[in-house]
């Protein structure tokens, strides 16, 4: 890769556009350019800006207090610019800027404001990309392409340390100690998130063990739950088959004796209705017994006053016949007055006797009695005897009035007697009867009774079965209440089917214990098992960032081993090759001698593997001189080892091109063709771009340039191409 070309417009003393062109050589060597000119006319200057344009930022490597100070500042003839570029043209058809460009232009601008633009081919860009594919194409601000005066002073002069950043730099190790450096922050960062990560986790730990079996408690309390449910629905299935077991007799037994009694009231009712029946026939005042009785009755009467007609009348037919014996007596015999009036009063007094106790023929025995009297009178008088004849007829004629009147008497008796015999008759078989119905309602009133007595009983039995069920009924209200408060549901959805193997005692226990349980769970908040969730997905989340972590470490820990041995690998390889050629160089510069570079160690430690390299120190002896010590050389030698030192690293880094701003200075005319030489052979590899006064090496160059400044304080550009056949 070539730097083929710099344009340079306002940038310090270059106050126009200025363009330095580097041919390549016709056999392909990069070459080596000189700039030329008086002191001060601006040859710097282009060091500097090429510096600029790579993207320095420190101000003392170009020299300017303030970045705005690079814009050309103004002369006694020109007015200052406003603003400075510098663009640096790079070939890179061997792509080592990795742009898939063959021509790379990297162009900074600055304004007055101090405002600096970037731009890759001409496209805006960021310094942090410019840096980043420069450094990868090797132009990096420490790879030594742009050597000033002091600089190769400063690479002896420097101490050991330094030194060895110098070769470490060279080496290109830097980006692996970056690496490393930057693999140890993240090392020690992780460890420090790592460390905190463990202590959050150790602090949150006895809490998450706490809010776990809580969390666990209450999440298991659904489980629970359906258990106790299921559990509970069977405990109460058995206590309500249980009760529904208790219940069936008594209501089985229930209904059988209300049927019974059912039953017994309607016999009851029917015997009450037989009984009211018999009772109705029994009492009626119009009945016919008592019609019959009283027809009796009156029979009996009437049969009576014909009895007491017919003695009254067979006594009159007695007395007529008696009469008639009187008379006829009378008639044939002289009657015995006093006799016939004493019998008569005798007579009457039977009479009376008779009437006293007979009051019905009252009436019949007064007539006796008056004729009697009368016929006693007309004894006394005497008439009898007069009539007796005539009254024998008479009372025989009376006489037959009367037994016809008594037979008549006699036939209505008969007659009576027979009506009165049916009627005694009718009567005896209706006593016949009503008694048999005194007995059948007797009968019927035992059974009354008796059914009485079965419906009481019954009734108590029904009572009793009735307090029975009042009681289970109390059980089943207090099961419903407990079903009800216990599972929600009415006992009616209480399935008690299938049960027969489950131990009830057990069951009480167990539900008792899922009861207890859930209780506890209930207790603990649903805040819980949340704050759970969280803090576990925190611990889990600072677990898994542990194990992360862990696993960071150690593949950083890898990675930084890695890093340390490829960069040992390399500084060790870089080491050899730039010791080797730096003693190249000295012996070329010196025409013999020695020089090296000895690596210091921190021998403190016990440990010999472990030991660490503090520096690098440099000895170089020049021939037939034994110098100990560096310092020991005069200035010309200094800045030859100096330069054989630098020429070493170059030659080790290899970067496209060096611009060297008089590092020569120092050296008299032998050095210097010695020094001319150096450069004809790093120019081999690397395009030489060097700023001198030193005619040896301007020998050297393919191409010169000269750089002049006239009054008006800007420098202007000359070339001279010393070598024909040099291309652009
Ligand atoms: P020497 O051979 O003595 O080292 P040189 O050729 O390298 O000199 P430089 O250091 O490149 O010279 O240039 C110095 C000149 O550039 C000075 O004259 C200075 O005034 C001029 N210069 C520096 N910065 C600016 C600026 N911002 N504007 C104008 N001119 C400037």
């Amino acid at each position: 890769m070539q730097l083929k070309k710099i344009e340079i417009k306002g940038f310090k003393s270059f106050y126009k556009k200025t363009f330095l062109i580097f041919p390549k050589s016709k056999n392909e060597e990069h070459g080596i350019t000189a700039i030329v000119g008086p002191n001060g006319s601006g040859k710097s200057n282009i060091c500097d800006a090429v510096k600029w344009g790579l993207g320095v930022q420190s101000k003392k490597g170009f020299r300017s207090k303030k970045s705005k100070d690079v814009i050309f500042a103004g002369s006694s003839l020109k007015k200052p610019l406003s603003s400075a570029y510098v663009s640096l043209y790079f070939d890179n058809r061997r792509k080592k800027i990795p742009l898939d460009y063959e021509n790379v232009i990297i162009t900074r601008k600055i304004y007055a404001s101090g405002e600096n633009e970037y731009f890759i081919n001409n496209g805006r860009a960021k310094l942090k990309e410019v840096l980043q594919i420069l450094g990868q194409a090797g132009i990096g601000q420490q790879s030594y392409s742009i050597v000033d005066q002091g600089m190769a002073d400063r690479l002896l002069l420097v101490n050991p340390l330094e030194r060895k950043k110098i070769i470490e730099e060279a080496a290109k190790v830097k980006h692996f100690q970056i690496k490393k450096e930057d693999s140890l922050k993240r090392l020690e960062s992780s460890q420090i998130n790592m460390d905190k990560a463990r202590a959050l986790m150790e602090e949150i730990n006895p809490r998450l063990k706490y809010l776990k079996t809580q969390a666990n408690k209450k999440i298991k309390q659904a489980k629970l739950e359906k258990e106790y449910r299921e559990k509970a629905k069977q405990y109460f299935g058995i206590l309500r088959k249980k009760l529904l077991d208790k219940k069936k007799p008594y209501l089985d037994n229930k209904k059988n004796l209300e049927k019974e009694l059912s039953s017994i009231l309607s016999e009851i009712e029917k015997t009450r209705r037989q009984l009211a029946e018999f009772s109705q026939k029994a009492t009626p005042e119009d009945s016919q017994e008592n019609k019959n009785q009283e027809k009796l009755a009156e029979m009996r009467e009437a049969e009576n006053n014909f009895f007491r007609q017919k003695s009254v009348l067979e006594g009159k037919i007695e007395i007529l016949n008696d009469k008639i014996d009187f008379q006829k007596s009378i008639s044939r015999q002289k009657v015995d007055l006093p006799y016939v009036e004493k019998k008569l009063e005798q007579l009457l007094q039977e009479i009376d006797k008779l009437a006293f106790k007979k009051t019905p023929a009252i009436a019949d025995l007064k007539i006796i009695r008056e004729a009697t009297l009368k016929l006693k009178n007309e004894l006394t008088e005497g008439l009898v005897k007069k009539e007796s004849l005539s009254l024998i007829a008479d009372l025989e004629k009376e006489i037959e009035e009367n037994r016809n009147q008594n037979k008549l008497i006699e036939e209505k008796l008969a007659k009576f007697s027979q009506e009165k015999n049916i009627l005694i008759q009718k009567i005896k078989e209706e006593d016949q009867k009503k008694a048999e119905e005194q007995l059948a309602s007797r009968e019927l009133e035992k059974k009354f009774d008796a059914a009485i007595r079965d419906k009481d009983l019954l009734q108590e039995k029904i009572k009793n079965s009735e307090i029975e069920l009042a009681r289970i009924e109390v059980d089943e209200n207090n099961l419903r209440k407990k079903v009800l408060s216990s599972l929600n549901i009415s006992v009616e959805k209480i399935n008690y089917q299938n049960l027969a193997g489950k131990n009830l005692n057990q069951l009480e226990e167990e539900v008792e214990k899922l009861s207890q349980q859930i209780n506890v769970c209930e207790a603990i908040d649903w805040e819980v098992v949340k704050e759970f969730k969280e803090t576990s997905s925190r611990y889990n989340f600072l677990e898994k960032e542990t194990a992360d972590l862990k696993k960071a470490i150690r593949s950083l820990k890898k990675i930084i081993k890695s890093l340390e041995e490829k960069a040992e690998k390399r500084f060790t390889a870089a080491f050899t090759k730039i010791n080797k050629d730096f003693n190249k160089y000295f012996k070329i510069i010196f025409k013999g001698g020695a020089a090296s570079l000895i690596k210091i160690e921190n021998n403190d430690s016990d440990d010999k593997k472990n030991s660490t390299q503090i520096g690098i120190d440099i000895k170089a002896v020049p021939p037939t001189k034994k110098i100990k010590n560096v310092s020991m050389l005069s200035g010309g030698e200094k800045a030859l080892t100096s330069l054989a030192f630098l020429f070493a690293i170059i030659s080790n880094s290899k970067p496209p091109f060096v611009i060297l701003d008089e590092v020569d200075v120092a050296l008299d005319e032998a050095n210097s063709i010695r020094f001319s030489r150096i450069i004809k052979e790093i120019a081999k590899e690397t395009q030489v771009i060097t700023i001198t006064h030193n005619r040896e090496i301007m020998k050297e160059a393919q191409l010169l340039y000269g750089v002049t400044m006239q009054k008006d304080g800007i420098s202007e550009l000359l070339s001279v191409n010393l070598q024909p056949g040099a291309k652009e």
